[in-house]
């Protein structure tokens, strides 16, 4: 890389990509006295932290990767209103990961990968309560629970391993007859046969007003934030540098938490090719219908979730195989209104926003939260997958600890950025 001209900004570390978890880290770093700048290309939250569905959901402690899923996947693929797509032209590229998501359906890797989320989630929604508690915003998260419904005896009954599995790593966990679901959220159908309560989980009524929360109470606290792509980084003697649009930065430290766009970056800094890809993800607003439940509900067959917020009643899930590049197909936000009208039937349905984002995934299921470089210049927080809302406060904390060099909470082997290699 040439430089094309040097500046020296009075910073210490740049924080690259601008969703809960850059804010998160790049809040816990400018706190703990480090001179921060995060940079995003297009502004505060606007990346796949925008759009989720608010779900704070530490009782996913299990990686998707799950022994038996194999044998589902055709069935999910062939059903036009299934929770899990493809588009064609991407196979070829998303086949390597996806023989990486399958090997790790094997028991022992599953087995590891429930540990290691099970260690991140349990920490969770206590990390997000310190920070919000420092931000002023205890309003942006509510833990009330939230439920998953059953419409078929069958459904529960092979979901009952996974529910022993989950209480095995001390998720708390209710079963509830349909009758009980519906003192819980009257407005759902009768159809519902039964729920798990799972209270010990919360929902932000506006995952985006939160990122702006939280941009404030960083500039509040001196934070710089920079509206900029970021064309390439790489290492040096001193620290690292970063290609801006105007000119080169020379940085003491750098923290990537670019979430889907993370692969490049890694390759430019380390050499390595991570299997990083993306599960796409929409979301379909009824802005008429947020009155319609308390709390977060996600169906077990239909696998999407509805979530009561500022906006409108939140209609969001399924995985599509598509890459960064090509365009979004709305028809999966709209199908969503099909599942929901069989489970809500008074809803409004006047259909609101349509949106598409990127999930950060790896096949394991797990974020990489480490650090890099000969001098570990380098912090990396990306990788979050289904549960970056969730795990993001706590990830700034866990990265807090690397910059510190002071031990984390958790154990991070799990997270490390080799275990690719
Ligand atoms: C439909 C859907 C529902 C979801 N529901 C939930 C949920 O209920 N609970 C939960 O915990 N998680 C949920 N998720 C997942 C969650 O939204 C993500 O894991 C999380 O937002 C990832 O955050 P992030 O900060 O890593 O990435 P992002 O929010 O994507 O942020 C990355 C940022 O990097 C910036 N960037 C990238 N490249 C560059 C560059 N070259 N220069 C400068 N900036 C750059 C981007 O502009 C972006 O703002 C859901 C996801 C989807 C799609």
């Amino acid at each position: 890389m040439e430089p094309k001209k040097m500046k020296r900004p009075d910073t210490d570390i740049a924080v690259v990509g601008a969703g809960v978890v850059g804010l998160c880290c790049a809040i816990a770093l400018q706190r703990a006295g480090y001179r921060v700048v995060l940079i995003d290309r297009d502004g505060v939250g606007e990346g796949c932290s925008k759009g989720n569905a608010g779900h704070f959901a530490t009782e996913q402690v299990l990686p998707l990767a799950t022994p038996g899923l194999l044998g589902k996947i055709p069935g999910m693929l062939l059903d036009p209103l299934g929770p899990v797509s493809i588009r064609w032209s991407y196979l070829h590229r998303i086949a390597p990961w996806l023989i990486r998501f399958m090997l790790n359906t094997r028991q022992r890797p599953f087995a590891a990968g429930a540990q290691a989320l099970q260690s991140l989630n349990q920490g969770a929604l206590a990390a997000w309560q310190r920070l919000l508690e420092e931000v002023d915003a205890t309003d942006m998260l509510r833990v009330e629970g939230s439920l998953l419904v059953f419409e078929q005896q069958q459904t529960l009954q092979g979901y009952q391993p996974t529910l022993a599995q989950l209480r095995q790593h001390g998720v708390q966990a209710q079963l509830l007859s349909g009758d009980q679901v519906r003192e819980l959220e009257p407005q759902l159908a009768g159809r519902i046969e039964h729920g798990v309560l799972f209270p010990e989980t919360g929902h932000t009524a506006n995952p985006y007003r939160l990122c702006q929360r939280l941009a404030s109470y960083f500039r509040q606290l001196g934070g710089q934030f920079l509206q900029q792509e970021v064309q390439a980084v790489q290492l040096t003697d001193q620290g690292c540098r970063l290609r801006l649009a105007d000119g080169d930065w020379q940085l003491p430290q750098l923290l990537l938490t670019t979430g889907a766009w993370s692969k490049p970056f890694v390759q430019q800094l380390t050499g390595r090719s991570l299997p990083l890809d993306t599960e796409r993800g929409y979301h379909l607003m009824l802005p008429a219908a947020a009155d319609q439940l308390r709390i977060p509900v996600t169906s077990a067959e239909r696998c999407f979730i509805m979530t009561p917020m500022e906006e409108g009643l939140r209609l969001a899930g399924t995985v599509e195989f598509g890459g960064l590049h090509k365009p979004a197909n709305m028809k999966r936000a709209e199908m969503l209104l099909l599942h929901a009208r069989a489970l809500l039937p008074t809803v409004d349905e006047r259909p609101g926003e349509r949106w598409m984002g990127f999930r950060p995934s790896l096949p394991d299921s797990l974020p990489v939260i480490d650090r890099a470089g000969p001098r570990g210049q380098v912090l990396l927080a990306f990788g979050h997958q289904h549960l970056g809302l969730t795990q993001a406060a706590l990830t700034a904390e866990l990265v807090l600890a690397l910059q510190q060099q002071k031990a984390p909470a958790v154990d991070l082997s799990p997270f490390r950025l080799g275990r690719f290699s």
